[in-house]
């Protein structure tokens, strides 16, 4: 490299923070695009197109400012990326056709169903009148419909579990969506695979992550997963398999449901860093953040090996208030060996937003796991009394 290259991030989320924190060690310069002001990445950015990434003019000056762009973020404008990237005016990594399949879940299905890559079943529908016809031809009395666009952590998602009740509680859920088979899940798995500009895959260890069951969020994560080695095996030759498949270089976050008879399905795909790689920075050689960037950069990838077991928690905004906070756990905390306290930079605190993360090491997973619950009492956030 003759200059730090300039990257454009689309998106100032905290995967944005997290990976301007490691592309800082590099000398590269970082450039986000996003409406906030006072999103977490704006603070170390080293400049900030402020403007919403659903609009086509910051795009395009995100694009004009960088030498290449990546994003943190899949519910962005695509048409202006799309276009730039055809007339060869920007590399965006993953491509943008990888995006394009991504937003759509219905698309995304599709594009797993056609390279053979095990999915739950799964059909379209238009809207909630045909999920009855749908569900009696499939023999299915529970299901799960997803919206086809602009869904995340669990919006967008509706797990039903009997017929009667469809239409009471189907609000916002009358448009066109997926509609799939309900997996009885044993455990859902992560596994992260970065796509080398030569085409070269890695991955990091197959992560076990646990939900909240009301909010559908991820509360905690263990890695390495608790599975069997054939199901680690599995889950890892699907990732790769799935990521082979976009042939678009980039780190990819591969979901997948480990479900009671043993089967390994792929769920869903993140085409970005993931919250299932956050404890990366901690416990492996290489962490996704900076595995990217070394994908951006063309630079060999890195070591993917995890040096010791990992619990993350989410430090979620309580469900109480919303508004100005603090974390108010830190003197415990750091009275223990191994735990890593990450706070996003959030202005305010709202019910279940994710406002941080803590990871916790130790030299083995049972080890681990004990001191997640000497640690979980504390991750508090508290309301901040200001004037
Ligand atoms: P999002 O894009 O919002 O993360 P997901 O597709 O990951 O949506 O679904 C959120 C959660 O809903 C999953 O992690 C899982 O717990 C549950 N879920 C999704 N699909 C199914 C399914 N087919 N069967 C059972 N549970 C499901």
């Amino acid at each position: 490299m003759r200059r730090g290259p300039r990257v454009g991030i689309i998106g100032g989320g905290q995967l944005g923070r997290m990976f301007i924190e490691e592309a800082l060690r590099y000398n590269v310069t970082c450039i986000i695009a996003d409406a906030d002001r006072e999103c977490p990445a704006a603070l170390i950015a080293h400049e900030h197109v402020v403007g919403s990434i659903a609009e086509e003019d910051t795009l395009v000056e995100l694009a004009r400012r960088a030498d290449l762009l990546t994003y943190e973020i899949e519910h962005i404008y695509l048409k202006p990326l799309l276009r730039l990237e055809a007339e060869g005016k920007v590399e965006l990594i993953p491509s943008a056709r990888v995006l394009k399949v991504i937003q759509d879940k219905a698309l995304q299905k599709q594009f797993l169903h056609q390279h053979g890559i095990d999915t739950a079943d799964f059909a379209l529908v238009e809207g909630v009148h045909q999920w009855e016809e749908v569900a009696r031809r499939k023999g299915w009395s529970r299901f799960a419909v997803k919206t086809r666009f602009h869904g995340y952590d669990g919006r967008g998602v509706l797990l039903q579990d009997n017929l009667s009740e469809t239409k009471t509680d189907a609000t916002g859920f009358d448009v066109p969506a997926v509609i799939e088979e309900f997996v009885e899940c044993e455990k859902e798995l992560s596994v992260i695979v970065g796509c080398g500009r030569d085409g070269k895959l890695t991955h990091f260890p197959v992560v076990e992550m646990q939900f909240d069951p009301k909010a559908n969020l991820v509360m905690q994560l263990l890695s390495p997963a608790q599975i069997a080695p054939q199901v680690e095996q599995q889950a890892i030759t699907l990732a790769l398999d799935t990521v082979r498949a976009f042939a678009s270089p980039g780190l990819y976050a591969v979901e997948l449901f480990l479900d009671k008879q043993g089967r390994v399905l792929v769920n869903e795909i993140a085409p970005r860093p993931h919250n299932s790689g956050h404890h990366t920075i901690e416990a492996c050689f290489t962490s996704q953040y900076e595995q990217l960037l070394r994908i951006l950069l063309g630079l060999p990838q890195g070591s993917t090996r995890q040096l010791c077991p990992a619990v993350l928690l989410n430090v979620l905004g309580p469900a109480d208030f919303s508004g100005p906070y603090y974390f108010a756990g830190y003197e415990e905390l750091l009275n223990m060996e191994g735990v890593y306290v990450h706070m996003y930079g959030k202005k305010e605190s709202r019910p279940m937003r994710k406002l941080g993360h803590v990871t916790i090491l130790g030299s083995t997973m049972e080890e681990v796991l004990e001191k997640a619950e000497r640690v979980k009492p504390h991750c508090v956030i508290k309301k901040a009394n200001h004037e």
